[in-house]
Parts: structure tokens; C-alpha cells; sequence
């Protein structure tokens, strides 16, 4: 989960061009149509984004085939490099829909099955991992609560999730994800996002391996801690800071995965002395807290 820039790039100059070309298939269909594509263009940027107030034109098939086609292969000029950049270049190392590390896919933030007109609009692909999979959620028409854009929502830049952590037994908890903020202005649509857009699976195998590690050795996960670690849970408290401060600049974004597993500890006082004391015990074993 990632604030990025709001693209800079002229889409109605692209739809232009396209719509121009008699050589593709969309011709003469978009051509004919071109005032409504612009038109809904422009309602996306005014709602940003929000899928309540946002409502797909009518396609028929062959029109909606074209459409998908021209972002699968667009046409060489400029947004085909627009469509690689946003793949490989504007946020490779987290997923700004989900937080983990992977950015391999591009999401339409509206499907582009159901909305093809945004097929290739620039405010609607999203770089993300595997979260971008079929039948992920974007709204509750009933509820409006709506999953979180990367190219809108603010909030986004402040911290809003971290790991859950569920006992009795800490050596092997149940971990899962929790809001962490009370703010009404988001938290309906951050709970709609846990729900409906973060891939709970991959989250979840991430969390458990994270703990894993961190239990045998523990600097794998929380590098600021010292190789010899004899202390209380206020000790470190410090140390989970400093590591969770470098997770944040790292990511630029203090939604990442890594951030989430250290503000989840951080939240927990019995989490923090129960780890203080392991940590105490393999120093004190000589089983020294090695990378
Ligand atoms: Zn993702």
C-alpha cells in the first residue's frame, strides 16, 4: 500500500492518436466516440476515482475486445512506454496496492473487463503484485465503502495497517492484519481494502515465515538489533523503532509488509517482554543473535 505520484501523462492526446489510426480495430467505433471516452476520462479525475460515483459505458463486444487489446499491445508512441514504465519503473520494490515486494503485474484499479474504457488510461494502472488477481474487490454498493487508490487517497501516507498478533501460545500465534488508525474518514474503506484487495494467503505465509525467522535469528528481521541482546521490553521498544523507521524509508511508505510485521510487536506490551525474554535466553545460551 503506496501514495504514488499522480501520473503526469496526456491520455487524451493518446486516446487522440489511437482513435485516429484507421489501421486498428477500434476504427471507426472510438473514433465515433470520442467526446464520451474524453468525457469519462475526465469524470475519473473529478470523483478520483471513486468507483460510487463512476459508471461504465455500455460496450458492445467487439469495441470492448479493441480496448482491452490496445493496452495488452498498444500501438508504439508513447503509451506503450507509459504502460512499460508504470510495469517496471514507478514503484518496483512494493506493491502500492498491498504492501508486499513484488510488483510484477499492472492493476486496473477498475477492472478492465468491466470498465473497458479505462483500459489504458494512465489513473487507472497501478503497478502490484499477485493481490491483482481475478474477483478482487473495488466497492460495496451498499455500504460505499471502496478500496483505496494509490493515485488519490492521502491517507495512505501515514500508517494504517499492521500485523495482528493472537495468542495463547507466542512460539507459533495465529498473525493476520489489523487497521491501525480509528480515523471515520478511512477506516471503512481500509477495512473494505483488508477484506477485499490484500491477498490474505500470501500475506499470511509471509508473516509466518517472518516469525520463524525472527525467533532463531532474530537480526534477519530486526537488523538494528545488537548481535548480544540482554534487556527488558523498553530496550527493545528502541530497537523495533529504529528497524521499523528504516523499513519506512526504505519503502517510502510505512504500509510495506516489513512495516506492518514490526508495528504489529511494537503494539503488543506481552509481545514485547515475551520476545525481550527469548532474546535474553539465546544471548545468554551463546547462541549468539548471528545474521
Ligand atoms: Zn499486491
Amino acid at each position: 500500500m503506496k501514495r504514488l505520484p499522480t501520473p503526469a501523462f496526456n491520455d487524451t492526446g493518446a486516446l487522440t492518436a489511437i482513435s485516429g489510426d484507421t489501421t486498428l480495430d477500434s476504427h471507426p467505433v472510438l473514433h465515433n466516440h470520442l467526446a464520451a471516452f474524453q468525457a469519462a476520462y475526465t469524470n475519473y479525475a473529478l470523483h478520483h476515482g471513486d468507483p460510487n460515483q463512476i459508471t461504465a459505458i455500455p460496450q458492445t463486444a467487439g469495441i470492448k475486445d479493441a480496448l482491452i487489446g490496445h493496452y495488452s499491445s498498444p500501438p508504439t508512441g508513447p503509451l506503450k512506454i507509459y504502460i512499460d514504465s508504470v510495469r517496471n519503473d514507478l514503484s518496483p520494490d512494493v506493491c502500492p496496492m498491498c504492501g508486499s515486494f513484488n510488483t510484477y503485474n499492472i492493476d486496473h484499479f477498475f477492472p478492465k473487463d468491466g470498465y473497458p474504457e479505462y483500459s489504458f488510461f494512465s489513473l487507472n494502472l497501478v503497478p502490484a503484485c499477485r493481490c491483482n488477481r481475478k474477483g478482487r474487490g473495488l466497492y460495496n454498493h451498499g455500504t460505499r465503502a471502496r478500496a483505496l487508490h494509490p493515485y488519490f487517497d492521502n491517507g495512505l501516507t501515514v500508517r494504517l495497517v499492521r500485523m495482528s498478533i493472537n495468542g495463547p501460545n507466542f512460539r507459533v500465534p495465529a498473525l493476520g492484519l489489523e487497521p491501525c488508525t480509528a480515523d471515520p474518514a478511512i477506516l471503512p474503506n481500509l477495512n473494505f481494502h483488508l477484506d477485499k484487495v490484500i491477498y490474505k494467503r500470501a500475506v499470511q505465509s509471509f508473516l509466518i515465515k517472518n516469525w520463524r525467522k525472527m525467533r532463531t535469528r532474530p537480526r534477519k528481521i530486526i537488523q538494528t538489533l545488537p548481535r548480544a541482546f540482554a534487556g527488558d521490553a523498553v530496550a527493545l521498544t528502541g530497537y523495533l523503532n529504529d528497524a521499523l523507521d528504516l523499513m519506512d524509508d526504505k519503502y517510502e511508505t510505512p504500509n510495506n509488509w516489513d512495516s506492518m510485521f514490526l508495528a504489529g510487536i511494537l503494539a503488543r506490551q506481552d509481545v514485547l517482554a515475551w520476545l525481550a525474554h527469548d532474546f535474553t535466553e539465546l544471548t545468554l545460551g551463546n547462541r549468539l543473535l548471528t545474521d
